[in-house]
């Protein structure tokens, strides 16, 4: 993958084209300064276009200082990167919401960023320090903030060009619904960011989603590969799938591979993340073959509505998306 070509954007509702494969930049598993600096620039060399980020994630002043180095060597120009970024959940609060935006933008040290994304509708109490604020008892401090009003307070930043698309990320039905329904809505979501692999494949979701113009980003696309230091080892492994390395072997492509077209032959975005220079590129080599009808059936048939992010700690918040069935 050279560039990003045409045939491999998808359009947005609002005029802009989002890159149907980005690079995931969440690495909590690598606090290392550095290390995403580096797995950024060597992802922007390999073809990357597209990077995936946000404030959660603690690194976005690495993933900024990647992106000027690589414009500053003539390797892209910034409006070839299209980088998306999300509000956290401690500035969903009408009043917070252009500053978590500028925060993002003073560590990334750019203008603006392509996409940005309510991260969860869930709410938690402003705070400055801690990502997950909670009492001396360990209980997440919730704040029920009305995701609308913040959806208002993400349109004026549209507007004040700190950002070109704004968009939602672990919504449901009913809550993008509440969305696309406010009286005063100027600009629709122009997508929703949720987990998305074959053994949760958000068949009815995509649809509802596509019946609104409204672009589905999977996250986790690979089943996020079993991290002793942050998954539960009894979790299925996604890319142990015997289906998945039998139609990998009729095609010489790995299981990632095969979960990676999947995705984009069916108009999902996949932002896998590696910072690994070799599964980096592999990630990029799905765009010269095609899986047949059979085979797309098949992976279909590997669902099992299985969450490898399902937010337990968050099932009393009233915001909570997952209750419902999509
Ligand atoms: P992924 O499904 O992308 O899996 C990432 C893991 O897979 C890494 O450990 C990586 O290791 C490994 N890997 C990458 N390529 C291959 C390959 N070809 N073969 C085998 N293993 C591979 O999970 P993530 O949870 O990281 O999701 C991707 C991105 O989605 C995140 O980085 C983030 O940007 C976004 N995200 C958004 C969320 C939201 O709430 N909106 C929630 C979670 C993620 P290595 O680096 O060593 O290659």
């Amino acid at each position: 993958m050279s560039e990003v070509t045409e045939q491999q954007c998808l359009p947005l509702s609002d005029g802009n084209r989002i890159p149907i494969l980005g690079l995931g930049t969440s690495a909590p598993d690598q606090p290392d300064k550095g290390v995403t600096v580096k797995a950024v620039k060597t992802g922007i060399e390999i073809g990357y276009r597209h990077l995936d980020g946000a404030f959660m994630y603690g690194n976005e002043d690495e993933v900024g200082e990647a992106i000027r180095a690589k414009i500053a060597d003539g390797t892209v120009k910034r409006e070839d990167i299209f980088y998306t970024s999300k509000l956290w959940m401690t500035y969903l609060s009408p009043a917070r919401v252009r500053a978590g935006l500028e925060t993002t933008l003073k560590s990334l040290k750019l203008d603006y960023v392509d996409l940005y994304l309510m991260h969860w509708p869930m709410g938690l109490k402003p705070s400055e320090k801690e990502l997950f604020p909670a009492d001396a008892s360990g209980k997440l401090l919730q704040d029920n903030v009305d995701i609308c009003a913040t959806w208002a307070a993400m349109e004026s930043c549209k507007d004040a060009g700190l950002v070109r698309s704004i968009g939602v990320s672990n919504f449901n039905r009913s809550q993008l619904e509440m969305i696309l329904k406010m009286p005063k809505l100027k600009y629709k979501p122009v997508c929703n960011q949720v987990e998305c692999h074959p053994y949760l494949n958000q068949n009815k979701l995509l649809k509802y989603c596509k019946s609104k113009n409204i672009v589905l980003v999977g996250y986790s696309p690979l089943g996020k590969p079993q991290n002793p230091n942050l998954c539960d080892l009894s979790d299925p492994i996604l890319l142990n799938d015997l289906e998945l390395k039998k139609i990998g072997e009729k095609h010489h492509k790995t299981p990632a591979q095969i979960v990676l077209r999947y995705q984009v032959q069916r108009g999902v975005v996949v932002i896998p993340k590696s910072f690994n220079p070799e599964r980096m590129k592999q990630n990029t080599e799905i765009f010269d073959f095609q899986l047949t009808d059979e085979e797309v059936k098949a992976i279909d048939g590997l669902n099992r509505n299985w969450r490898y992010i399902p937010m337990k700690q968050f099932v009393d918040h009233p915001k909570y998306p997952f209750h419902d069935e999509y």
